[in-house]
């Protein structure tokens, strides 16, 4: 499961931000287009939290980002729905994908 690695890898980040202070929430962005599924990333949060001193009572919160295109014939952006990646415009299928290929931590909220 890719979730498990991408987890380890977002604690080890928590862990160097926090500064041994302990973290309260992690809001994470993950493009639809991301490969990460959210469900999977919850649960392997859960895991793992328990073994982080500074993750233990952390609460994870996801947004869900769109995937967004551009077409390169008529330069207009558009939201895609269905994963039908043509031009809603035009109907061209000269797009490029500017959106949603992301999964980021976005950022850390620090106990007081
Ligand atoms: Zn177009």
């Amino acid at each position: 499961m890719h979730e498990m690695s991408v987890v380890m890898s977002m604690i080890d980040i928590c862990e160097k931000h926090a500064k041994g202070k302990e973290i309260e929430t992690i809001v994470v962005n993950i493009g639809k287009l991301s490969g990460i599924e959210p469900h999977f990333l919850e649960s392997a949060f859960e895991i793992f939290r328990e073994e982080s001193k500074i993750c233990k009572n952390a609460k994870l919160h996801l947004n869900i980002i769109d995937i967004k295109i551009l077409c390169l014939d008529c330069q207009k952006e558009s939201i895609v729905e269905d994963y039908n990646f043509y031009c809603p415009n035009c109907k061209g299928s000269n797009t490029k994908t500017i959106n949603g290929k992301e999964m980021y931590i976005d950022h850390i909220e620090l106990k007081d």
